[in-house]
């Protein structure tokens, strides 16, 4: 019952001319029907992609945007009306990129989450353990804690529509990819934090996994029960492996 969503998380990549080139190659992809298909360009080259990819069924989104969601004094940031105006359809927020590089904290991430949704744009929590944090024992605590910011911050009401991330912080960008199963227990604990509060929102919410996913491990990852797509980084800047990633959703 829930669509399956697969984003491609450009993060900081691309020239006007690599972004000119995987948007022809995006374009040749055959899509499968029935799952949600986005790209996460930097903002620079959001413009650039959104028309490229006018007619194909390709979602855009933003990385990041600013904690106020109306346009204002604050050098260097993106309101999310902006990326609305844009023609953006969802942000990541709290990628833990952000969270340990730039020290974005719970409080900053949940101003994001709400300022996002007050524009109609679908936030993508990203949650997730660093490697000490999981050979401590404390991964299903930091990931609660995570979730639950924006919960206490904002009520249950809000994942209705919103999509979270699971992304262990020890599989991003190191060919580590989380085992199925131990996506599964994550993703599976999420779930259950939201359903004491509101059983019908957690059925409902789109639960991704994001961690080296590439198109052989992506099947196996996709086919657990509480897994509904991919946060893929690396391997969403080449479109054939993007579009492979994509059919095994
Ligand atoms: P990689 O797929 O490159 O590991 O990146 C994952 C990620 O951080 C997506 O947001």
């Amino acid at each position: 019952m829930r669509r399956p969503l697969v984003a491609g998380n450009w993060k900081m990549h691309g020239t006007r001319a690599s972004v000119a080139e995987l948007i022809k190659n995006l374009r040749m992809l055959t899509l499968p029907v029935g799952v949600d298909v986005v790209v996460m360009p930097p903002c620079l080259y959001i413009a650039q992609v959104q028309s490229g990819l006018e007619g194909k069924a390709i979602a855009v989104g933003a990385q990041d945007c600013a904690v106020d969601p109306v346009q204002g004094a604050l050098t260097g940031e993106i309101a999310a009306a902006q990326l609305v105006d844009a023609g953006c359809r969802y942000v990541l927020v709290g990628h833990s990129e952000r969270r340990l590089l730039l020290g974005e904290s719970d409080a900053v991430v949940v101003r994001k989450f709400a300022a996002a949704q007050s524009c109609g744009l679908i936030p993508v929590l990203c949650v997730g353990e660093t490697l000490e944090q999981r050979e401590a024992g404390q991964t299903l605590e930091v990931v609660a804690q995570q979730v639950g910011a924006v919960v206490e911050g904002l009520g249950v009401g809000v994942f209705a529509g919103a999509v979270i991330a699971y992304e262990p912080v020890w599989a991003i960008g190191t060919g580590l990819t989380a085992t199925p199963q131990q996506a599964q227990d994550v993703h599976a604990a999420i779930r259950a934090q939201l359903a004491a509060d509101n059983a019908e929102i957690a059925a409902g919410v789109r639960i991704l996994y994001g961690g080296s996913v590439k198109a052989v491990s992506a099947a196996e990852l996709f086919g657990m029960p509480d897994i509904d797509g991919g946060l893929v980084g690396g391997a969403s800047l080449n479109a054939d492996e993007f579009g492979a990633i994509c059919r095994a959703a």
